[in-house]
């Protein structure tokens, strides 16, 4: 079968329907807008833009996402080539005319030999005798094909809801302050007893804490936002504080099982947070979802003991974002387990951002391509360049139970290892900005071998 179904027309789709046109295979890409709009889209356009016109940095040697861009370039990909053709300046960053980039993409598409594009809501999961598909409908799923998703994935695996806590830099967190303990001490599957860092509050600083929670200036719900019930697991956290004095305590910020070393007792809150990337230089403030405004959120955090100079990778937040728990349900292939004729590519797959999104897309089509050509599966990309980097972390090296949606970063790459110290006999690793770079020319030379391979058993 030479033909695939692309449903959505956003990043992720139109990357994939161009990347198996070019390999030689009929694409027929379905796009619900203008016929059935979303609230947060404007125009009829592909490949819309829908907040900033921002692809972040642009800086190949030293930043994940600007070697994502340049592996994007190498591979062909078409967003990257009117995002290129429509740049505007933003120094080191990859910004973008937003509708001279949709353009581009949307003309590229129409004009292709090998692109049908149906302006239709697909409202079902395509059955087998359709072919091979690629879901990439995004953040915006349509309602009907997400209750279709979600019959067919179980109810645990499609969130509706992206709910992120903050994650700061360990090294500007204040170690005079924090300490390291496991609440009881208690040791996690894998972990020691050690693996939180942990930050007292007195009586006095907690409820002044609340206070400026409940005063501080929120974020609304967007009008479609609101039809979607939260969940109380994820409640944020200045909703929880409305809820009384004594509800953080008994929450997301109760110091049972903890002892601040310097004081021998029990703080009377505490605020932990837990590693967030494997080299541990990210740590997630456990439980702090929120949706106060970002400027918000650094003045009220910084008022923590610990953290007054805290410099933070991301804010939190919580907002609509529909998406799979990818790890559980695909395989490297991006296919879903249970039903293999069925891709899926973008944000829907627990990515985040524009960049992420096409390359997902990238890979999705070229792997549909090469199925559906020969039936023979193309290996994926090895885990040292950033697409491995970033699929390997969606389809198996994130943890299904606690899956949320992420950038590429460094972290997400396997460790650079330098032989080894010739006293300690362990391996030797290097360090900082040498590693990223190192890092960043090894992808490049895996890319190059894996772009020169041809499909045949992954
Ligand atoms: C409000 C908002 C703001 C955001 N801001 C940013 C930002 O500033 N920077 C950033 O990097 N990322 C941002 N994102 C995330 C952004 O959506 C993704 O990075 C990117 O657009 C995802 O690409 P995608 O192709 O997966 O989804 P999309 O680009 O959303 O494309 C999905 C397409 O599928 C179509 N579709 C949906 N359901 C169906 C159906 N049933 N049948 C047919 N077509 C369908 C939609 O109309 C849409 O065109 C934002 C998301 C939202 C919701």
């Amino acid at each position: 079968m030479r033909q695939i179904h692309v449903i959505g027309g956003g990043l992720a789709g139109s990357e994939a329907a161009f990347q198996a046109a070019e390999a030689g295979v009929k694409v027929i890409l379905h796009e619900m807008r203008p016929t059935r709009p979303t609230f947060a889209h404007q125009t009829e356009a592909l490949a819309e833009l829908v907040c900033s016109n921002s692809f972040r940095s642009d800086d190949w040697l030293n930043n994940a996402v600007g070697l994502l861009h340049e592996e994007m370039r190498r591979a062909g990909s078409l967003v990257m080539r009117a995002a290129d053709a429509h740049k505007l300046p933003a120094g080191g960053a990859l910004a973008v005319d937003r509708h001279g980039f949709s353009a581009a993409v949307t003309a590229a598409l129409e004009a292709h030999p090998n692109i049908a594009i149906r302006r239709e809501e697909i409202t079902r999961l395509p059955p087998p005798e359709d072919g091979v598909c690629i879901i990439a409908t995004g953040p915006l799923t349509s309602e009907a094909l997400g209750a279709a998703i979600l019959a067919a994935t179980g109810e645990d695996s499609l969130a509706f809801f992206d709910a992120i806590a903050p994650i700061v830099h360990r090294d500007s967190i204040d170690f005079d302050i924090a300490w390291m303990q496991s609440r009881y001490d208690k040791k996690g599957p894998g972990g020691g007893d050690a693996d939180y860092i942990n930050l007292p509050l007195d009586e006095q600083q907690y409820k002044d804490f609340v206070a400026a929670l409940i005063a501080g200036e929120k974020t609304d719900f967007k009008d479609w936002e609101k039809s979607t019930p939260y969940f109380e697991a994820c409640l944020p956290i200045e909703v929880m504080a409305e809820r009384g004095p004594e509800t953080l305590r008994f929450g997301p910020m109760k110091p049972v099982g903890l002892q601040d070393p310097r004081s021998e007792s029990r703080p009377y809150a505490v605020v932990q947070l837990r590693q967030d990337n494997a080299l541990g230089t990210l740590w997630n403030m456990v439980g702090f979802q929120t949706k106060l405004r970002h400027g918000e959120q650094s003045r009220i955090f910084r008022t923590i003991p610990g953290l007054e100079n805290a410099e933070f990778a991301r804010l939190g937040g919580l907002h609509r974002n529909t998406f799979i728990n990818s790890p559980r349900l695909l395989d490297r292939q991006l296919r879903l387990k249970s039903q293999p004729h069925l891709r899926f590519a973008g944000q829907v797959t627990g990515v985040e951002g524009y960049v992420e999104s096409a390359a997902i897309g990238l890979l999705a089509g070229r792997l549909a391509a090469a199925e559906a050509l020969g039936g023979e599966q193309a290996p994926p990309p090895p885990p040292q360049t950033a697409f491995g980097a970033l699929l390997g972390h969606i389809t198996g090296g994130a943890d299904a139970k606690t899956f949320q949606p992420m950038n590429v970063n460094f972290g997400l790459f396997p460790d650079l290892e330098v032989g080894t110290n010739p006293r300690t006999g362990k391996p030797m690793k290097i360090k900082g900005g040498d590693r990223k770079q190192a890092m960043a020319r090894r992808a490049l030379a895996a890319l190059e071998d894996w772009l020169a391979k041809k499909p045949g058993p992954a």
